[in-house]
Order: C-alpha cells, then sequence, then structure tokens
C-alpha cells in the first residue's frame, strides 16, 4: 500500500497500489452492508417473534400518537400528528 504514496515507484506499481487501496475499502463498505442486512434481518425475525403490549407510562394524544418526549421549559406541546395543544402538566 505504501506504493501509492510513493513518488519514485513506477507507474504500473503506483495503479497497482490504488487498485489494491480501492479494493480494500470497497470489502469495507461491502461488509458493512451485510451487517445492516443482517441487522435487519434479526429485526424482522424478532418482530415475528415478539409479543408487544402498549406502554402507558406517557401521555398519548386522542388521535394515538404518544408523546414520547416533552422539551424542558414548555407549559403547552401540540401534537405533531393531528395539531390539537395540550397543556403540559
Ligand atoms: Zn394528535
Amino acid at each position: 500500500m505504501s506504493a501509492a504514496l510513493d513518488e519514485n515507484a513506477p507507474t504500473e506499481q503506483k495503479k497497482a497500489g490504488v487498485k489494491q487501496l480501492t479494493s480494500l475499502i470497497g470489502g469495507v463498505v461491502s461488509g458493512v452492508v451485510d451487517y445492516r442486512d443482517q441487522k435487519e434481518e434479526m429485526e424482522k425475525q424478532r418482530a415475528r417473534n415478539a409479543n408487544v403490549e402498549p406502554t402507558d407510562d406517557k401521555p398519548s394524544c386522542e388521535c394515538g400518537l404518544t408523546f414520547t418526549r416533552i422539551p424542558q421549559n414548555v407549559d403547552r406541546i401540540a401534537c405533531p400528528e393531528c395539531g390539537r395543544e395540550y397543556r403540559v402538566q
């Protein structure tokens, strides 16, 4: 790989070095893609096997949206889904 950086290396050798580097990067990228596919597959698998229960520790809007986060120092929030406003207590 050092051939790619060596100014005195013959051109062919430089090309080979760059090609090697490129295929190395390509290998890393496709490895990441494989990992993502695998992760997605595992998540789908889990969804098929899992049971979910609704949680009731967070307030929800009449439209069904759950407010998962409420900013500090606000006394009212608007539902991003339907626009209904709520006073925060
Ligand atoms: Zn709503």
